[in-house]
């Protein structure tokens, strides 16, 4: 008997119930993980259980393979038309602008994120990534290539079969409708993997997707540790294709994984350390408040905070102070209480790996301008902290917190001379010796090698020449100017450097799950300007 997961949530900002199988779900239906183990989900406000969710293992990952496989060649894949499959993901949207609020409150609930910013951030992108994407499904075709002046080359563009998909727990909900949105609009199968943090709202998106009517087999749900489904979505041979949204760490060894086994086809969205210049002649007010915003944001787990705040030493103080008073503001607590601005971190490892990091930045002689000290609480909270008086090679500066903590930078570059801030902005090339991922129970791992970022930067100037020249010089796959972290469906997404391979989001997105197939070049048909085949059966 599978697991199911039964809640009534009767807080200040949300009142509901849910109730959901939380097995394994494969060909639509919820079962029991071959080795019948279980996950436990823990609430980071409190370290209570939540609930426990069946444990897929690799032989999970066969099963549902295979059941991809089968669909994608018999039902779905070419056999299901753009245009139908372009009515199942509305059909998809709408279950889940029905139950928008459920959706929001399962995100809060076990990832920690308030209710109010999945209410009006999360659920309302996730729903506009499978829109988007529907809207795409009938309009995936290829092209006619003229090879001479009698004979021209036709360009199909096929599915690529069964993909694996291995999600993070930071937007639990949002990274799961961006990985299968562009996968189902081009008629893949799916094997997604959610984080074992956060499975509960991918396994209530199982119920939707089955209630809109996909086929069974299209997309196939397994809770697992990474070590194990992960692992084996990367390094199954009948899986042609592997998206990771991830650690940097964890991102290499699942391209070598995809190496080792079959060749696989592999897109990457790894970890950044981005920063954010702000020139003496910004909008103070438009500068705090995004740059607070960039930071802050949910919690600072994310992939693209802008957790390097370099400030042009006319404004250096002034800025300063503005955004330490907004910071001020911030009211931590739990995730359902209004006014709640941050809710704890996601997990107690997190949690730890943060407070390590404000620990180094105060070892190597950083000055805690603001927090720093340990939350006083239950849950796994971490007080907002500013650093500043940082140097270049200072680990805070250097490597990824995934946390609310951030430096802030004072530069002195000379007006139309901004080599300086520009080569720091760009620069987190250091050896990052053997990191340890801390926890109070256990060390998660070590990680050595070379992490040079390029995911996300800003420039806040009134000046529309700096801001395109500064922009155009720093290396990253996201560049906003005036604002942070505004993202949208039809934005390209992704890293340079080591932030990532291929992107996201956008017409782009979609070219990570098609075949590009040429046929050979025909004879004799240049004059129509269209063409129209007629399969004959
Ligand atoms: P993580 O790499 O530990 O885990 C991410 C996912 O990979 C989880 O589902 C996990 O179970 C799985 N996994 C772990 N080990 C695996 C393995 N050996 N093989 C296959 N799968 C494995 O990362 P995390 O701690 O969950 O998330 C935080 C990191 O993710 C940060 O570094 C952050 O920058 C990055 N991130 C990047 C983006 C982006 O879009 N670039 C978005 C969110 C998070």
């Amino acid at each position: 008997m599978p697991t199911s997961f039964s809640y009534e949530f009767d807080t200040a900002v949300y009142k509901g119930k849910t109730s959901f199988p939380t097995g394994v779900f494969i060909n639509n239906e919820f079962v029991d993980g071959a080795d019948g183990g279980t996950i436990d989900v823990i609430n980071p406000t409190n370290g209570s259980l939540i609930t426990k969710v069946s444990e897929a293992t690799a032989k999970d990952v066969d099963l549902a393979v295979e059941a991809a496989q089968k669909t994608f060649d018999a039902v779905w894949g070419l056999n299901t038309p753009g245009k139908d499959r372009t009515d199942l993901m509305n059909k998809l949207a709408v279950a889940m602008e029905a139950c928008a609020d459920e959706l929001a409150a399962l995100d809060a609930l076990d990832n920690g994120k308030t209710f109010g910013w999945a209410k009006t951030m999360d659920v309302p992108l996730s729903i506009e990534l499978i829109k988007y994407y529907a809207g795409w499904a009938d309009k995936i075709h290829g092209k006619v290539v003229e090879t001479s002046e009698d004979k021209f080359t036709y360009v199909r563009q096929e599915p690529i079969g069964v993909v694996g998909q291995i999600i993070p727990w930071n937007y639990p909900l949002m990274m799961m409708c961006m990985k299968i949105g562009p996968a189902l609009a081009t008629g893949n199968c799916i094997i997604l993997k959610p984080s074992e943090f956060t499975p509960l709202s991918a396994l209530k998106m199982c119920t939707l997707v089955k209630e809109a009517g996909f086929p069974p087999g299209v997309l196939n749900v397994l809770v697992g540790y990474g070590k194990t489904v992960g692992a084996a979505i990367s390094s199954h041979k009948d899986i042609e294709k592997v998206a990771f949204t991830g650690s940097t760490v964890t991102g290499r060894s699942i391209m070598e994984a995809a190496a080792k086994s079959n060749l696989k086809n592999v897109t990457l969205e790894l970890g950044g350390k981005s920063p954010n210049i702000i020139f003496n002649d910004a909008d103070l007010q438009q500068a705090v408040d995004w740059s607070f915003f960039g930071i802050f944001w949910n919690h600072g787990q994310a992939c693209i905070a802008g957790s390097r705040i370099f400030v042009q030493s006319g404004i250096y103080d002034k800025f300063l102070e503005k955004f330490t008073e907004k910071t001020k503001t911030i009211k931590l607590g739990d995730p359902f209480a209004s006014g709640t601005y941050q809710g704890p971190q996601v997990s107690n490892i997190q949690h730890e790996r943060i407070l390590g990091y404000i620990k180094s930045g105060k070892e190597q002689g950083a000055t805690v301008h603001y927090g720093g000290e340990p939350y006083n609480g239950d849950g796994y909270f971490v007080n907002p902290t500013i650093f500043v008086d940082t140097k270049p090679e200072m680990k805070i500066v250097q490597e990824e917190i995934f946390g609310p903590v951030c430096c802030v930078i004072k530069f002195e570059d000379e007006a139309d001379d901004y080599t300086d801030v520009i080569k720091q902005a760009n620069d987190t090339s250091k050896m990052v010796l053997p990191l340890l991922y801390l926890s109070s129970k256990l060390i998660r791992g070590v990680l050595c090698g070379l992490l040079v970022y390029g995911l996300g930067a800003a420039v806040f100037t009134k000046n529309l020449d700096r801001a395109l020249k500064t922009a155009h010089k720093l290396k990253a796959g996201s560049l906003w100017v005036n604002a942070y972290s505004t993202v949208n469906a039809s934005m390209p997404f992704g890293g340079y450097k080591q932030s990532g391979i291929g992107r996201e989001y956008g017409e782009e997105a979609l070219h990570n799950y098609l075949n590009v197939k040429a046929k050979p070049p025909m004879d004799g048909l240049r004059d129509p300007t269209t063409i129209f085949f007629q399969y004959v059966g």
